[in-house]
């Protein structure tokens, strides 16, 4: 595989850029080699700088789940464009995607637009704080949040891969009202409420985490958590930035039947642009400033051209709901064959699974939380990756991360993809 045209870009991108990346993970840091540099995509595919093609199961991060430039979303973006860009008033298309987002999110009464996950979550915290007058909030280890000073506190996702979970830069001050518990341990959520009784705002977690890997919430553990908030005036806050519109229209809170006070929501939501939201209970969003009195707002916030691209992506999804029995079954495909290949050759690897999410951790461990997640191998994993790329398959270049599958993967690709998972195990082992 020839990547010259990539490796001279990343050489020439370090002089002027931080490690020649605009986030971490994009790195390979975890992995070895350097980053390819994509050049275009279509629906399963990327294509580098050097015209090799991978069948990739990272989509954007979450946000392509219906494969890459699919025609109606570009469409809506170029018919956007030509009306221009960004007027920074009020326009219909906000209207109606915070309609449709309340029709396919029931607990999501109101909603505002924002430009990131990251801005989402910090909103939403914000406005929970500003709600119940308490400071203090709880987080779970290894579920990431986006990169507000308050979540980075055993932060997940490209935290973990580069080994910094706890940013420098973030104050004692700030990261003494995060609370942290163990991912799936009621108890312990328990026991930190008590300590710090009438003081905590919210609890915020990833319902489905897939910034560890993807971990799956055990029995019990999401109603525990609603049934807690219930008596103790906690806001609970479902982070679905990487679930929502992706396990199903309604996201893990429709999967799971448990309500939250508020969801923030990004990736998927914006079809390929920057776009975030949060929104819940009329009760709390009308806070947010300029109804309420907590303050949060955005140049480019509903931005025309976003919104055309996140419409058009949330009115297919509404309008074909059978496209998530269709991931599932998909999903459901690629992790037999894996498991499959496992069980031929002897290995005793964990994978989890839930429709258009999975994981598979080199580790014998079943997989529950942050602890479980860190007994994988990480470096075999990057032997993996490396193996799984030269066969044509981009994954996700860390073992924290979830792969994500899109509509546009075929029969033919899963045994593509099958195939290369065992051609890769039994080379590097
Ligand atoms: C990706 C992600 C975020 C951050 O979103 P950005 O758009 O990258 O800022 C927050 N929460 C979860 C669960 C995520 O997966």
């Amino acid at each position: 595989m020839d990547i010259k045209n990539s490796k001279a870009l990343f050489s020439n991108a370090q002089n002027f850029i931080p490690g020649g990346v605009n986030s971490p993970v994009r790195a390979f840091k975890a992995v070895g080699g350097d980053p390819l540099f994509i050049k275009r995509a279509e629906g399963a595919y990327l294509y580098d700088e050097d015209d090799n093609r991978y069948i990739e199961l990272i989509n954007s991060w979450g946000p392509m789940i219906l494969g890459h430039n699919h025609p109606e979303i570009k469409e809506a973006v170029i018919k956007a464009v030509e009306m221009g860009t960004s007027f920074g008033t009020p326009t219909a298309k906000e209207v109606d995607i915070a309609e449709i987002i309340t029709k396919m999110v029931p607990s999501v009464e109101k909603v505002r637009m924002v430009n990131s996950g990251t801005e989402a979550t910090m909103s939403a915290i914000r406005l929970a704080r500003g709600y119940t007058g308490r400071d203090k909030f709880i987080k779970f280890s290894g579920n990431y949040h986006g990169h507000g000073d308050s979540f980075l506190i055993a932060a997940g996702s490209g935290a973990i891969t580069m080994g910094e979970p706890n940013s420098p830069g973030v104050t004692t001050g700030t990261a003494k009202d995060t609370l942290l518990a163990p991912y799936n341990d009621l108890v312990a959520v328990k026991e930190l409420v008590d300590a710090n009784k009438d003081e905590i705002a919210a609890i915020i977690l990833e319902p489905v985490p897939g910034n560890m890997g993807l971990v799956l919430p055990e029995e019990g553990f999401l109603e525990g958590l609603r049934k807690l908030c219930d008596e103790e005036g906690i806001v609970l806050i479902f982070d679905e930035v990487m679930t929502g519109f992706r396990l199903a229209q309604g996201g893990a809170q429709e999967v799971f039947g448990v309500t939250p006070d508020l969801t923030t929501m990004g990736k998927i939501i914006g079809g390929g642009m920057p776009v975030g939201a949060y929104g819940g209970k009329k009760e709390i969003m009308d806070y947010v400033s300029p109804v309420g009195p907590v303050y949060q707002a955005g140049t480019l916030s509903g931005n025309p051209v976003a919104m055309a691209a996140g419409m058009a992506m949330l009115n297919y999804l509404y309008k074909h709901p059978e496209i998530y029995d269709g991931l599932e079954k998909t999903g459901g495909k690629l992790v037999a064959g894996v498991r499959a290949t496992l069980q031929k050759m002897g290995l005793d690897y964990s994978t989890t699974h839930l429709g258009s999410m999975y994981s598979l951790f080199f580790t014998s461990e079943k997989v529950t939380d942050f602890e479980t997640a860190m007994s994988s191998d990480t470096a075999l994993f990057g032997k993996y990756f490396q193996a799984m790329l030269k066969r044509g398959v981009y994954l996700p270049p860390s073992q924290f991360e979830s792969l994500f599958l899109s509509t546009a993967l075929t029969e033919e690709h899963i045994a593509q993809i099958i195939d290369a998972n065992e051609g890769a195990l039994k080379e590097i082992l």
